[in-house]
Parts: C-alpha cells; structure tokens; sequence
C-alpha cells in the first residue's frame, strides 16, 4: 500500500504519512455515500441549516488549530490561514441563510395549468481540490452543495491531507451524519477511476489546467458534469488618474497575500506610462517592507511557497524574463521553499512573466499609454479569471466593461471571491460559476415540471 507524505515546506520535515485508501475502501465508501445521499435528499432545509450553522460555529472555535495545520503542510502565514477559515465560517452561514430561497420552486407561466422548476441534488459530487487555500476552496464547494442535499467527497491535495481530515472533522463534529462529506485519502492516478463510478454524478476540480483538462476528459467520456476553476494571469491596470496611496496598497496585497499563490492575484501590473515614474519605486519600496519569515509567526506576512518545486519553477520564469531584457527591481532570490517578494519592470508579452501564471510573489511591470492599450495588454492571456482597474473616472471606466474577456471586472478594488457574487473564469480559467445563487445551482437537476 502506498504512503502520502505530507512536508513542512518551512523546515523540510516530516508532518506525517498517510496511507493511501485502497480501491476497495474507496468503492466501499462511495457505496456508503451514495446510500447517505438517498436519506440526505430528503431532510429539510431547516435541518441541513443547522447542521451549516453549528459548521461555522465549529470553525470560528477550531480556527486558531485548524489554522496551525494550514500552515504547517503549506507556509501559509498563520494570521492569513485563521482569516481563511473565518471566510469559511462566513460561507457556511451565508448558505445556511440563502440555499433555501435560492432553491426554491420557480414558477413559470406556460400554456399548462402549472409548470414550475424544481432544483433537485445530483447525488454524490467528486471536489478535486489544490492546496493553496486548503481550506476555503473545499468549503466555498462544501457549504452549497450539502445545504443542496448532495453529498462531498474530496480528494485534495497530496500535501494538505491533514487540512483535509480536518474539515470532515468539521461537518461531523457539527452534525452531518457519517458519509456526508468523506475525505479520500489517494494520490490524483486514483481520480479516474472513482469518476467513473457510476454513483459518482458531477466533479468539481480547482487547480492547474493540466489537472483540470485530465478530469473533465474522463468526466466528459463518462457525460458527467463539470465545473472547473483552473489558473489565472490577472491584470492590474493603473491609470493615470488613480487613487495613489490607495492603489498601491491594493496592488501590493493584490499580489503578494497568500505569498502570491492565488489564481485571482494580480500577476501582471499594466502602469500607464505618466504616473509610472512616481508609482514604480513607490511600489518596489513597499515590497521591500514585507515582512517574510516563520509562517507561524504572527507577523509574518510572506511565508514560504508550498513545495520546493513550485518555488524553483517561479525562479525559473523569472531568471528567464531577466534573460530576455526585463529589469530586476527587488528580489529575485529563493532558498528552498522560500523566495523572496520580487518586482520585475520592463516585462514584454513574449515573456514568461507575462504568457505564464506566475504562482508566487513576483510581479511583473509593463507600462502603456491608452487604455485602449491596456485592454489589449490585459486579454493577451489565455487565461480569464478578473481584471482590476483603478481609477477615479469610474464613468468612463464603465464603458470598458464589456471588453474585457473576464469573469470578473473589479474596479479600485482587488478581484476576490465573495459569498454572495459569483465567481469562475473564462477562457483556459476554466467554466461553470461558484458561489451565490447561481454556485449553488450548478450541482442540482433544474427539473421541469409541467402540469395540465
Ligand atoms: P495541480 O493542479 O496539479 O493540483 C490540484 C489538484 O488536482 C490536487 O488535488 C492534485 O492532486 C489533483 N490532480 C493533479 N493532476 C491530476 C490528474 N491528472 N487527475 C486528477 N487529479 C489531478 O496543482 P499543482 O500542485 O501541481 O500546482 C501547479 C500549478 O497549478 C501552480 O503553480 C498553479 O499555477 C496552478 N494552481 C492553481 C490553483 C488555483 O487556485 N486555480 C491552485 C493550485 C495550483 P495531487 O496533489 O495528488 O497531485
């Protein structure tokens, strides 16, 4: 039997190792949970909401443990893991509140005497889930489609298993009945085969395309749903008219939170060519101050990348645009795990930093002049999770809107995801929306019922 070890990315030791489950437990469990699924469909939405309730009180309990474990298996800085689960405890009781109305029969008038839409549960979803926040995208999946009587199970990341038991902790110690919501404990050359059981209905992947493209193929072959939230190259476009001090500092964070391993983080800074010469050393000045260190360390705020290999590929993309005639501002070295917040001006869209997604804390300057240019700039990407734009003229900024090839456009704000407003990509990010109204939809049979 195979072994999963998970490694602290901060000092190289070993968390623990866990023994893969095998295909004849994990047939077992899906059986389990598919007879779950057959009780689960029927409680009421009252009952599911106190279940969700008593998850949220449960993590806001937990969070300072639970966050300790995030760190440990990923260098997340501990005061960005504990908010992470405070957002969670925040998605448990937003659902908890919505997924009722948002479920609700819809009436629909028609030539029958009655016809209405029914959003029924698929069964048994597959969450194949990534490790950079090991807790919100698990739960931003979870809290919707147990409050719309599916059933979870996650096959998360082979570092973050401990995140992973941890979070069924979660929705057992909060009353969801065994078999509800179970984590698997297997490496991703087991994720065929349990889409194609056919208890399995719909899977749900966050991560890189590659991954993503493996499990929509075999969820294709096999006419199961999808929904795929893959990487991003977003950029930030900073016009002339800007907000200074304001856009600096959301730019900074935009980048470099997380220790820059986000698909929504600003990779690319688009600097109009006249506030450029004020904004650049402005900007490198402030990441020069970021306080790097012990992930566990409560000031910290960038810790380490999660695997060596990640932090040796981030170097690589970078050495290359240098290579290719961008220009170092701050930064630009790793140790280990570790690599320092780096700035690289110059940066032209031959470059990796601009083709590439860059997953971690190097950001990459290209001046333009009209913001016709920065539309451009910003949809030369194959990717299309959000775009940023900061400027004081919001009117004219408006009218931008429907150029930008985005599934999200935030104005003097950094993109980010929100409960209540549906998130997801176009594009190589990916399809299908989650979150709000329209996540919780995406794993129910839209029933039409038709009465004469
Ligand atoms: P992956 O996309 O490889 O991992 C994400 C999840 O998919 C993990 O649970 C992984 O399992 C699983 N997985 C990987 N390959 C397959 C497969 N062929 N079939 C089924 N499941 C699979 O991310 P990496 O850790 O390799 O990170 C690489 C890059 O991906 C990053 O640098 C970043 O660009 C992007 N990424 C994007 C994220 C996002 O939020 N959109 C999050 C994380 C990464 P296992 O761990 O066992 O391999």
């Amino acid at each position: 039997m195979s072994e999963i070890r998970s490694i602290n990315p901060y000092n190289a030791e070993l968390i623990h190792s866990y023994k893969e489950h095998t295909s004849q437990e994990i047939e077992s469990i899906i059986k389990q949970a598919n007879h779950r699924f057959k009780q689960w469909r029927e409680t009421s939405f009252s009952h599911r909401t106190e279940c969700m309730m008593a998850a949220a009180a449960e993590l806001k309990a937990g969070k300072e443990g639970y966050a300790k474990t995030i760190s440990a298996e990923m260098g997340k800085p501990i005061s960005q893991a504990i908010a992470e689960i405070e957002k969670c405890a925040w998605v448990c009781e937003y659902y908890a509140s919505h997924a009722e109305e948002q479920l609700a029969e819809e009436t629909v008038s028609t030539d029958a005497h009655s016809s209405y839409v029914r959003y029924e549960p698929m069964g048994i979803v597959l969450a194949v889930m990534p490790w950079n926040y090991p807790f919100w995208q698990v739960f931003r999946f979870a809290a919707p489609a147990l409050m719309a009587g599916n059933i979870g199970l996650l096959k998360h990341a082979s570092n973050v298993f401990g995140s992973a038991l941890n979070i069924e902790k979660v929705f057992r110690k909060a009353g969801f009945p065994e078999h509800c919501f179970t984590t698997l404990k297997v490496s991703s050359d087991k994720v065929k085969a349990i889409i194609e059981n056919p208890r399995v209905r719909a899977v749900t992947l966050t991560g890189s395309g590659p991954a993503g493209a493996a499990v929509a193929e075999v969820a294709g072959a096999n006419i199961k749903k999808t929904v795929l939230e893959l990487g991003g190259n977003n950029a930030l476009i900073v016009m002339n008219d800007c907000e200074l001090e304001a856009t600096l500092d959301t730019c900074v964070n935009a980048r470099y939170q997380n220790t820059g391993q986000s698909c929504i983080a600003g990779k690319r800074l688009l600097v109009q060519e006249d506030i450029a010469r004020d904004f650049i050393p402005k900007l490198v000045e402030r990441v020069k101050n970021l306080k790097s260190g012990d992930p566990m360390d409560k000031d910290t705020y960038i810790g380490t990348l999660a695997r060596e290999d990640l932090a040796e590929e981030l170097e690589n993309q970078v050495q290359n645009s240098l290579a290719m005639g961008a220009k170092l501002e701050t930064g630009g070295k790793r140790d280990g795990a570790f690599y320092q917040p780096t700035v690289v001006s110059h940066v032209t869209p031959e470059m990796p930093m601009f083709k590439e997604e860059t997953f971690g804390p190097a950001l990459s300057i290209t001046i333009f002049k009209t913001a016709q240019e920065a539309i451009e700039l910003s949809n030369n990407s194959r990717y299309g999770l959000g775009v940023s734009v900061f400027s004081k003229n919001i009117k004219d900024v408006k009218k931008l809107i429907p150029q930008f090839d985005e599934g999200a456009v935030f104005i003097n704000e950094l993109v980010k995801s929100d409960p209540r407003l549906p998130f997801g990509g176009v594009k190589e990010s990916g399809y299908g929306r989650e979150l709000s109204k329209h996540g919780i939809r995406e794993f129910t049979n839209r029933k039409t019922v038709y009465i004469n």
